[in-house]
């Protein structure tokens, strides 16, 4: 926040050289492990489709992607939002950490940012390898692609919000996709969805207020992101109610548009050199 509250404590006589201070990136990115680029583009040039699944509007969809295989989620109809989980396929509760992603890499992702695990897994559960919509950047209102910002729209802020119910935010859509994918119920399902990648949302915080906001995605019919999948994973991709978020989401107002998701296999030859992560390498002793 820019202004302080009327009535808040005045400001000490070290205010100025307080905020003159040169901020420190928290983590920087220089000590971690690399992708390889040049061979992930490689292998994506070798790679064969294999799979595929249709997301329709306002309903979320979950297609398992191998370790060593590229997704592509596209919007092939016109400008849509996405909201994407990830999990480890043979143990859900291995599954993206939005938070420390977003420490890690920022408020956004493009190519060669990874998606990072839970604890105590803490690995690349997939690696941006394309973007068409990196040409973005930042605009004027400090707002970029692909955030790790937003947690999903959901049931129970929207109640919170406007007492009414709805049953097609990305929370729910994603909830009723697991559960038809594990079989066991929105039960089960629910606690193992988690904060997502907003796939083509336009996001940042406004610089006054410091609160975050949407705009409408730049991302028109054809536009692609692609995720190298570091180990096995499930994916559950919700096409979100908001469209193209460019109003409001939580409602059948907004224009939707189906997603696309592409699974692209490549031969096992060009991955020469490539290897699926261990999990992380703390004892997990925690001093004890
Ligand atoms: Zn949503």
């Amino acid at each position: 926040m820019s202004t302080p509250p009327s009535g808040g404590p005045a400001a000490p006589d070290h205010a100025k050289a307080a905020r003159a201070v040169a901020p420190v990136i928290c983590y920087p990115t220089s000590t971690l492990p690399q992708p390889d680029l040049a061979l992930y583009t490689r292998a994506r040039a070798a790679a064969r489709k294999t799979g595929e699944e249709q997301v329709p509007p306002r309903e979320a969809r979950c297609i398992p992607v191998r370790a060593g295989q590229f997704l592509r989620i596209s919007c092939p109809e016109g400008a849509q939002v996405g909201d994407l989980n990830l999990w480890n396929l043979a143990n859900l509760s291995e599954r993206f950490y939005s938070g420390k992603t977003r420490a890690l890499h920022g408020t956004h992702l493009s190519v060669g940012d990874r998606m990072w695990s839970s604890f105590p897994h803490l690995r690349p559960l997939a690696t941006v390898t394309a973007d068409s919509l990196a040409w973005y950047g930042t605009d004027s209102f400090g707002g970029r692609v692909h955030d790790v910002i937003g947690t999903r729209c959901d049931p129970y802020t929207h109640h919170l919000l406007s007492g009414q119910d709805y049953h097609h935010c990305c929370h729910s859509n994603l909830t009723r996709a697991l559960a038809d994918w594990t079989g066991q119920g929105a039960e089960a399902a629910e606690p193992l969805v988690h904060d997502v990648l907003n796939v083509f949302m336009c996001t940042g915080f406004t610089a006054d207020t410091g609160q975050y906001f949407m705009k409408a995605t730049p991302a028109r019919a054809g536009d692609y992101i692609e995720l190298f999948a570091e180990i096995d994973l499930l994916a559950g991709l919700s096409a979100c109610p908001g469209g193209d978020c460019g109003a409001e989401h939580s409602s059948d107002v907004a224009q939707c548009h189906p997603l696309l998701c592409e699974v692209f296999a490549p031969p096992a030859a060009a991955l020469e050199g490539w290897q699926s992560p261990p999990v992380n390498g703390y004892d997990r002793s925690h001093g004890l």
